[in-house]
Formats: structure tokens, C-alpha cells, sequence
């Protein structure tokens, strides 16, 4: 394999239709091109992403804070853009647009809103290849599971928030009382790497809904994809101010985000450590907090389950987005009778989660996001085999074939109790955890021992009795028999995986207000 750098004016041909100039610095050089041995000339445009300024108060203005910051390919270890870094500063200044911009928008017309958020849909739809191709050069994302859920996920959940404004009710007759929800003002939005866009639709759509304005601080992994939103948004015209974009180190903008006395509300998605930081950033201003944490979530099968069909679904729910997606499933819980034959059908079934190229439609697993999340997900893998878990597929070590990237391989441990690192931690990487159980009480408990409690799966023949467990789960989503994701039902933590919903009419309430206005009583 061989990579060589080619300036602007050597371009081989002209982007495809498909990918729509954003903006002024699209493309600004060809960064590689592949050559595989043989006869076989496969070329991958990489286009180099430099963007130097922020989107504040409807406007590109240079960064005020120090340096930049680079995104990497986790594929393939290049330097793809950069994006720069914000100060607190720059945070006051779109705190101040967002502020100036708010009784305008908070009084905008319902129509107005059901448009912008059509279009806004309409325009993410029109740029999803260059969605999609930047979200997995910037996460390692396999193009297709880009295309269909990093992108046409927050498309589907934009133009659900322009639907449900069609009839959403914002007045209720309490007795004597009027009851009024409003806009709760100026939201600041911190949001990870790992579903770029979705977490930040998830959050950017229902405000805009529901009439609030914004400050944006993405992930420093996977920042570029925030920036042609951010295009997107100029482009349909939002009113000044509405929305705003700062990049920058979460320590810093993150915090002072959290913190800033004129900031109503923050809307947190990461890590749980970081949602503590920002809790106790934001406790001073008693502002609304919203959490959107980790989870180490329950994947179980009930003994009359079909272990075919439990082995089989059991992979793909764990390693979607390459396992780091913090509703996966990542401990699966079967009857100690099914054990033999579940992890049977695992072990054969997981060659075909390839690892590689996530740019080949036949590649299942990309790599992790960085290094050190390389480095995170290994020392996991170590821990299992050196706290005497069964290794039953994966290890240490890059998958074979592949020598750059950070990958690891699809691992799966069996015999695995309360007890291991492996079994209470958030891995997010493809480690699958198997343990077993004599009683459905047991069963229960098992699913219930985390910190965490964000998601859960169970499978059973009778669909009452998966019910009846269902409820007993400590967790905020539960998949039954492999109930598909509903983008209209809420989503969020029990437990230390968080607090709020995001998601459906419960993710639109977050971000409003209740008044109750007493009449005299006649
Ligand atoms: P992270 O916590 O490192 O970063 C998330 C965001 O917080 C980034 O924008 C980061 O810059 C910022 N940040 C970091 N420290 C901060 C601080 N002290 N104050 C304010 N902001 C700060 O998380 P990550 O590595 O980007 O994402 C992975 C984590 O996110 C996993 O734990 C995963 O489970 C969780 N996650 C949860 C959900 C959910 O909906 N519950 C969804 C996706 C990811």
C-alpha cells in the first residue's frame, strides 16, 4: 500500500454530484490515493476539512483561543482537517447572540418553525454522501451503517420534530389554572464523537421546535461533520443568533459552557465522568441539566428463547458503529443450559464481522475512534483474559490484515461473573461479555447489577413473560425479541447513565418551561 500527497491542481476528476460544495474550503486538496498492489487501482479521495472560524450570530468569525485542533482518520492514521479552538470569549460572544436572538425566536410562528426544520431535513438528505463520507472519515464509521444511521437517522428525527409541531399541545385548563409551556431560553449543547450528528440533532432539532437558541461545542474527535451543519444552517437562514458553533477543548469551552450565568439550560452527551464535571460546572447557576451518559446494557435471554436466533442477534447489537454506541448490548445474560450452544453460534458467526476498510461496503467493523480509545478497549480485553474469563473469539492485537488504524479485534468473553472489570465497565469497543444464570430471578438481578442503566434486550417465546421482565429492568429502553430503535420514543438513563429524555415529545420537553396561571375563581 502506498500513500502519496497530491496538490489541488492534480486532481484526477472533478467531486461527484453527489457531494454539493458546502462551503468556501470545499475541497482544498486531495490528500491520498491508494494504490493496491496487483492490477487493481482503487482510488480514495480524502478531502483536507481546514475550517478557521466559528459560527456565531449568523456569521464565520476567526477563533479568538489558541492553536488547533486535528482530526484523524482512525482508519488509516492520516491528519484529515482541523477545526480551531474556541475561547471563553468566543463562548460569551454566542451566548450573547443566542441571548439577543431568543425573544424574536421564542416567539416565531409554528409554521415558521415546521419550515425550518423541513428544510433542514430536506438539506441533510441532500448532503448525505458528504455527511456520511466526513462522519467515517472522522470515526471510522463502515460507510453504509454512515449513510443509513449517522446521517439518515437525524434527518428522519429532524422532520419527526416538524411533524409532531403540527399538534403539539402548548396550553392545558388545569381547574382555575392555565398551564403554559415556554421555551426555556439559551441552551448550550456538549456532544461526543461516536454518533456525531444524531447526538446533535437529537438535541438541535427539538430546541429549534421548541423555540430556544443555541450554542453547539462538538466532540474534538469528530468536529467536521458539526461544520457543514453549521453550512446547512446558514444556507436554509435561520434567523441570526438562533444557532451558534464553538469548537474547543470541553475543560475549557465545556465547562465554561456548563457554567455561564446566562446559559439556561445544558444538554450533556458523553462519558459519565465528563456529565459529573458538567454538573457540578452548572450547579452554581442552577440551570437545567440534562445527561446523556454511558451504559453497560443488559442483553438476556429467557429459557424459553431460541439460542439460534439469541447467538445470532447477540453480535450485531453489541458491535454496531464497532461497539462503540452507548445503548449497545454489551453483557449477554442466557440460562447456564443454552451456554454451549449460544456461544457456539457466536464463535462461528463473528469471522463474518470482518474488520477493515470502513469505506468497503463489506467491511462490519471500522476501527476505534483514536488511539487511545485503541489503547482503552485493549486494556479491557487484557483484563478479561487476565481475570480468567473464556476467551472465546477476538484478543489482543490488530485483526490480521491490517497493520495501520486503530483496530482491535471483535472479542467475545464467556464464563464471565459480577466480579470482572469486563462485566461492570463501559468498554465501548466490540467485547462482548456472556454470563449465565440458573433463575429468571437471577436473571434479573444479573441484568440489574450496573451503575449504569441506559438500555436492554429480552428474548422469549412468550411475549407477556419478556414483558413481565422488561418491567423489571432497571433501564431506560428495553428491545424485546429484537424490537427495532423507535426515533419517536424517548431515549435516555436510569441510574448513572444519565438524566432526561431526548427523543420524541419527552427529548421536545426538556427544553421548555411550565407556567401555571391562576384565574379568580368565579
Ligand atoms: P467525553 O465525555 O470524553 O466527551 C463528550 C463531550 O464532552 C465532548 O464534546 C468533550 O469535549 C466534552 N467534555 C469533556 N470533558 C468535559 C468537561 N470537563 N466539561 C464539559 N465538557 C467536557 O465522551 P466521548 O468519549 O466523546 O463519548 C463517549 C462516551 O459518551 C461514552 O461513555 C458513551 O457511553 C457516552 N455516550 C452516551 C450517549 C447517550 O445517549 N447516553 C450517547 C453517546 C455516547
Amino acid at each position: 500500500m502506498h500513500f502519496e500527497l497530491l496538490p489541488q491542481k492534480e486532481w484526477l476528476s472533478p467531486p461527484t454530484p453527489a457531494f454539493r460544495p458546502l462551503g468556501p474550503w470545499w475541497p482544498v486538496e486531495v490528500l491520498s490515493i491508494e494504490l493496491h498492489e496487483g492490477d487493481k487501482l482503487r482510488i480514495h479521495r480524502q478531502y483536507m476539512m481546514r475550517r478557521e472560524s466559528l459560527y456565531i450570530n449568523g456569521e464565520w468569525a476567526p477563533a479568538t483561543g489558541d492553536g488547533v485542533i486535528e482530526v484523524i482518520n482512525p482508519a488509516n492514521e492520516e491528519i484529515i482537517g482541523s477545526v480551531p479552538v474556541g475561547s471563553q470569549a468566543d463562548v460569551d460572544a454566542a451566548v450573547r447572540a443566542a441571548r439577543a436572538a431568543f425573544p424574536a425566536w421564542s416567539e416565531s410562528g409554528i409554521e415558521e418553525r415546521i419550515r425550518i426544520l423541513n428544510e433542514l431535513s430536506a438539506a441533510i438528505k441532500d448532503n448525505t454522501e458528504e455527511l456520511a463520507q466526513t462522519i467515517t472519515a472522522e470515526v471510522g464509521t463502515p460507510i453504509g451503517y454512515s449513510r443509513m444511521a449517522m446521517v439518515g437517522t437525524p434527518r428522519v428525527v429532524t422532520r419527526s420534530y416538524a411533524k409532531m409541531l403540527e399538534s403539539f399541545e402548548w396550553e392545558q385548563e388545569v381547574r382555575n389554572s392555565l398551564i403554559v409551556k415556554e421555551p426555556i431560553g439559551v441552551c448550550a449543547f456538549i456532544t461526543p464523537w461516536n454518533f456525531p450528528l444524531h447526538q446533535i440533532i437529537g438535541k438541535v432539532a427539538p430546541a429549534l421546535a421548541a423555540g430556544c437558541t443555541m450554542i453547539l461545542k462538538p466532540s474534538k474527535e469528530a468536529p467536521l461533520n458539526a461544520f457543514l451543519l453549521a453550512d446547512i444552517i446558514d444556507q436554509i437562514g435561520l434567523p441570526k443568533g438562533v444557532f451558534n458553533l464553538i469548537s474547543g477543548h470541553g475543560s475549557e469551552v465545556g465547562e465554561y459552557m456548563s457554567s455561564h450565568a446566562d446559559v439556561d439550560m445544558v444538554s450533556f452527551t458523553g462519558s459519565t465522568g465528563a456529565g459529573v464535571r458538567v454538573s457540578q460546572a452548572a450547579a452554581p447557576t442552577v440551570k437545567r441539566v440534562t445527561l446523556e451518559l454511558g451504559g453497560k446494557s443488559a442483553n438476556v435471554a429467557l429459557d424459553d428463547a431460541d439460542p439460534q436466533l439469541v447467538g445470532k442477534m447477540a453480535i450485531g447489537a453489541c458491535y454496531q458503529n464497532s461497539g462503540q454506541t452507548c445503548s449497545a448490548l454489551t453483557r449477554l445474560i442466557i440460562p447456564e443450559s443454552m451456554n454451549d450452544e449460544v456461544c457456539e453460534v457466536i464463535a462461528s458467526r463473528i469471522a463474518r464481522y470482518t474488520a477493515g476498510d470502513p469505506l468497503e461496503d463489506s467491511t462490519r467493523c471500522g476501527p476505534m475512534v483514536s488511539a487511545r480509545q485503541q489503547t482503552s478497549v485493549s486494556g479491557f480485553i487484557q483484563a478479561g483474559i487476565d481475570e480468567g474469563a473464556k476467551l472465546i473469539a477476538g484478543g489482543m492485537g490488530m485483526p490480521d490484515d491490517l497493520e495501520t488504524g486503530f483496530f482491535v479485534k471483535p472479542t467475545v468473553f464467556a464464563n464471565v461473573t459480577p466480579d470482572m472489570t469486563i462485566w461492570q465497565e463501559e468498554i465501548f469497543g466490540p467485547v462482548l461479555v456472556i454470563a449465565t444464570y440458573e433463575s429468571e430471578a437471577e436473571a434479573l438481578a444479573l441484568a440489574n447489577d450496573s451503575i449504569y442503566g441506559l438500555s436492554g434486550g429480552v428474548w422469549s417465546a412468550d411475549g407477556e413473560r419478556a414483558m413481565a421482565f422488561a418491567r423489571g429492568m432497571r433501564t431506560g429502553q428495553v428491545s424485546i425479541n429484537g424490537g427495532p430503535f423507535n426515533i419517536s420514543a424517548p431515549f435516555g438513563g436510569y441510574k448513572m447513565s444519565g438524566n432526561g429524555r431526548e427523543l420524541g415529545q419527552h427529548g421536545m420537553e426538556e427544553f421548555l418551561e411550565i407556567k401555571s396561571i391562576q384565574r379568580p375563581v368565579e
